[in-house]
């Protein structure tokens, strides 16, 4: 459909205000084009929060040479011609403000090229005016390319949040959009730095897997429900196991037509499903479309589009709610509606072949040094209703090789664990839980640390101070470049503090590869108050730290998704003696 300006009429049915509040809206109005234009690939390139600059480059159908200004005056679009189609809108865009919006604000570049075309435009606008024009030879696609947002705004500018906000906020956007689409191959760059990066295979867990990381990835299942409700509405994705689950709500994500959207009631409906299966306050990871004939829900109510209005919501809320809760009592037989406590058999799941212990861990005989600390809790409330566990077999520590690995001897042969990786799994488990109580302990330091950091570092190590306080840390500005650290997460005592933070802060900067920063913090303090490869530990310290990882619920990985040990059966041992 070639690209008109819609007649006043139905401009007036259209809910005004298409709202660029900040570099987050820009980016997402940009994405829409370019899924809309049945992109492939797309690119986004981000500066400074995306303040500065951001670039979306896709390979779709491109705009035609003689309609690329029309497309940046307002109401002009190619989705939509008449009334009638509001109703049953397919597209992500239909209001024609998008572009026009933007340009008003900011300096943009948009160049692009149709499939049939022999070279494409190049348009500049400064401010919505249109200030150079020109032919250029360019692959089929657009570019659009916007910089210095709100220069000629003030007001606005004033409001934006600092570079690593800003850029969380993208990261969180270009997130959604890949869980939406796992067809589409997305790339996020921030200042040079990949944020993320999706590879289009089609398969949603790929893409979790891509932005969550293994140790999320396994435990997601894919959603149990019909095909589609007798009422015409499908829902598919995938849903947490009970046993991860998240501080906020932020990894519950919901598509409508694969449109992302928010919606308290359906957010509501599946914390139901998930009633009495986490701990309080905690919620689940759940990425959901809702696919519904586009005449059953209306798309045109609120200014970004983020908020749709269900024809029937009840029909909505109680399709999700089956599905999550079906696909829940499917792969955990127990009934949903169980009270925690009463049952922990029930919860190890079918397939997997996982040896159940015989071992009780007792009490520790001696602390794993340096500074490690008898484990008591390993789960958040009622460790034993709450997760599914998996457990080892009871292992004899027969040495150390490379001060890096501990040989052990089991039933089912011969077992090489990774110090580290095991010690860090018990050390994030242990910290996850104590996190969630609030209760992380801590260590006054006798004299404070100096540590110099960057301005930009200062300011972050403020704005996350709150958070580096629920993990123990108490770090007290000092001077514009200096900070003074007076209080410690106790596991950390004996490390390398000054790394683990520094890890942090850059984790902060860089918006986390998809992970929260609170769950970035877990890691990072996790993995930096574990023994390190190339520590000589004696046998009673070998035998501690692996009575601590066959109390954790998940002893098989690290946090990372790494293995934590190495499996030789009696069988293959045999096998490779030339036994049989
Ligand atoms: P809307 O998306 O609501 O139609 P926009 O202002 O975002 O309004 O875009 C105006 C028009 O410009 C679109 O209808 C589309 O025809 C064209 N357009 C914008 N971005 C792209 C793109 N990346 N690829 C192809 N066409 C685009
Ligand atoms: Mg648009």
């Amino acid at each position: 459909m070639p690209i008109r300006v819609l007649p006043p009429d139905i401009a007036a049915k259209i809910a005004a205000g298409e709202v660029i509040e900040r570099p987050a809206s820009v980016v997402k109005e940009l994405v829409e084009n370019a899924i809309d234009a049945g992109a492939s690939q797309i690119g986004v390139d981000i500066v400074q929060g995306g303040k500065r600059l951001m670039r979306v480059s896709d390979d779709g159908v491109g705009i035609a040479a003689d309609e690329v200004e029309v497309a940046f005056e307002r109401h002009a679009t190619s989705k939509l011609s008449s009334a009638e189609e509001l109703y049953h809108i397919r597209t992500l865009g239909f209001r024609g403000e998008a572009l026009a919006s933007i340009a008003a604000v900011s300096h943009l570049t948009l160049s692009t090229c149709t499939r049939k075309a022999l070279a494409g435009v190049t348009l500049r606008l400064e401010g919505g005016q249109i200030v150079q024009r020109s032919a250029q030879a360019r692959p089929p696609g657009t570019t659009v390319q916007v910089e210095n947002l709100f220069y000629n705004t003030p007001a606005r500018l004033r409001f934006l949040s600092s570079d690593p906000t800003e850029a969380g906020h993208i990261g969180r956007l270009i997130s959604s959009y890949a869980l939406a689409y796992p067809e589409l191959r997305l790339r996020l760059q921030h200042n040079d730095r990949q944020m993320l990066r999706t590879n289009g295979t089609g398969s949603l867990q790929d893409v979790v897997l891509a932005l969550y990381g293994l140790d999320v990835a396994q435990e997601m299942l894919p959603v149990d429900a019909p095909a589609r409700e007798p009422n015409g509405i499908a829902v598919d994705g995938l849903v947490a196991a009970p046993s991860v689950h998240r501080s906020n709500r932020n990894d519950i994500v919901l598509f409508v037509n694969r449109r992302w959207i928010q919606d308290q009631t359906l957010s509501f409906a599946i914390r139901e499903a998930y009633r009495t299966l986490l701990p309080q306050g905690r919620f689940p990871i759940v990425i959901l479309n809702i696919r519904i004939d586009p005449e059953q829900v209306d798309v045109n109510i609120h200014p970004t589009k983020r908020e749709v209005r269900f024809r029937d919501p009840r029909l909505a809320f109680a399709a999700v709610q089956r599905a999550v809760r079906a696909t829940l009592q499917a792969q955990y037989p127990v009934p949903v509606s169980l009270v925690p406590g009463t049952s922990t058999a029930a919860w190890r799941r079918d397939g997997a072949s996982r040896v159940v212990s015989v071992y009780t861990p007792a009490q520790h005989e001696m602390p794993l040094s340096p500074g490690v600390t008898p484990q008591t809790q390993h789960q958040p409330a009622s460790p034993d209703a709450t997760a599914p566990t998996e457990r080892l077999p009871m292992l004899r520590v027969v040495g150390q090789i490379a001060q890096t690995y501990i040989v052990a001897e089991g039933p089912g042969g011969m077992y090489l664990i990774d110090q580290h990786a095991a010690h860090e799994r018990i050390r994030y488990e242990a910290l996850r839980a104590q996190r969630a109580a609030l209760n992380v302990p801590g260590q006054e330091l006798l004299e404070p640390i100096v540590l110099d950091v960057t301005p930009q570092q200062a300011a972050l190590l403020e704005e996350h101070a709150a958070e580096l306080a629920n993990y123990a840390f108490d770090i007290a500005p000092f001077g514009p470049s200096t900070v003074l650290i007076k209080r410690i997460p106790a596991s950390l005592a004996g490390y390398d503090l000054v790394a683990a933070l520094l890890e942090l802060l850059d984790a902060a900067v860089e918006g986390g590869d998809g992970f929260s920063w609170e769950d970035q913090a877990l890691f990072t303090v996790a993995c930096h108050s574990a023994v390190r490869a190339g520590q000589t530990l004696s046998i009673l310290e070998m035998r501690d730290l692996i009575r601590q990882l066959e109390a954790t619920a998940l002893p098989h990985t690290c946090p990372h998704g790494r293995p934590t040990m190495v499996h030789l059966s009696a069988t293959q041992l045999e096998r490779e003696f030339g036994r049989h």
